[in-house]
């Protein structure tokens, strides 16, 4: 799989000279596999970008096809929807999975961002591509959905008073887990949370905060870079990504975090775990 990332930043985009380098738009992440199925992680500001690359490909002809992973269904995740240009051509086909216990009720979340009170665009019915919801739920005992030849497990992971489904991706005998925007209890992550991270060998993890801005804003449901490290040594994967950074972060800061985690990789003994901080541009190969 390779993995492109657009989008990294938290709650609202954060455009301006302090950002450059990691970037101000709002969550995703491209995700191509080895026979050329997109997935695309969350629909904040960042598939914005995604969309004019894809512009230049069958996307353009209405013949392209994509997964849409919705991780849950706050606007960093889903702002960047109605400005994605491949919805508006007719023949295109998305799949969208995301937290619903219908595919109606999914599809009714995005139809209200439609809403002409929020948008001129009215109604998902104007748009020129035809989609597919598909709704999980993220329990233990749910079935693996699969896109192409990319199986699919998710789990849902606690986010302030609601819940955000964290995605395993598997290709072969490689994996990837996305799992953004999680506010673990003091316990840490449960058994089945640890089980989707097992020994993945790329976790692009939720760190919001630094420890100290946490405690500070608990309820909002955030981790800190301290709980990526302790989930990620738990777990046993690979390389750590750093991702969805608060917006308020100037890059020095997110600079800052990378080294404070490094540091405790090392103390907990992740040393053989590499550590990188998501950036918009970064590539990755799985
Ligand atoms: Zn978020």
């Amino acid at each position: 799989m390779e993995v492109t990332f657009y989008g990294v930043r938290g709650s609202i985009p954060a455009p301006g000279p302090e950002t450059v380098r990691y970037g101000g738009n709002t969550a995703c992440v491209a995700v191509r596999g080895c026979g050329g199925e997109l997935l695309i992680l969350d629909m904040g500001t960042g598939v914005i970008g995604l969309g004019r690359s894809l512009l230049q490909s069958e996307f353009c002809r209405g013949e392209g096809r994509a997964a849409i992973l919705l991780s849950h269904a706050h606007w960093d995740h889903i702002q960047g929807f109605p400005f994605f240009p491949p919805i508006f051509v007719p023949g295109n086909r998305f799949t969208v999975f995301g937290p619903a216990r219908s595919s109606a009720m999914l599809e009714g979340i995005l139809e209200g961002q439609m809403n002409p009170h929020f948008s001129p665009l009215y109604t998902m019915r104007n748009l020129g591509a035809v989609f597919e919801f598909v709704p999980v739920e993220g329990e233990v005992d749910d079935e693996p959905l699969r896109y192409g030849d990319i199986h699919i497990r998710c789990r849902a992971n606690p986010h302030g008073n609601t819940f955000c489904i964290a995605y395993r991706l598997e290709e072969g005998d490689r994996s990837l887990v996305y799992a953004p925007d999680v506010g673990y209890p003091p316990e840490g992550p449960s058994a089945a949370t640890l089980a989707l991270y097992r020994g993945a060998d790329v976790l692009i993890h939720d760190a919001t905060y630094t420890p100290q801005d946490r405690q500070r804003r608990l309820s909002r449901g955030y981790a800190s870079y301290a709980d990526a490290a302790e989930a990620a040594v738990r777990a046993g994967v690979r390389r750590l990504v750093l991702f969805h950074f608060d917006q308020d972060y100037t890059d020095e800061q997110v600079d800052h975090i990378w080294t404070q985690c490094r540091e405790l990789l090392d103390r907990l003994g992740g040393q053989d775990i590499e550590l990188m901080a998501a950036a918009e541009g970064l590539q990755l190969s799985v």
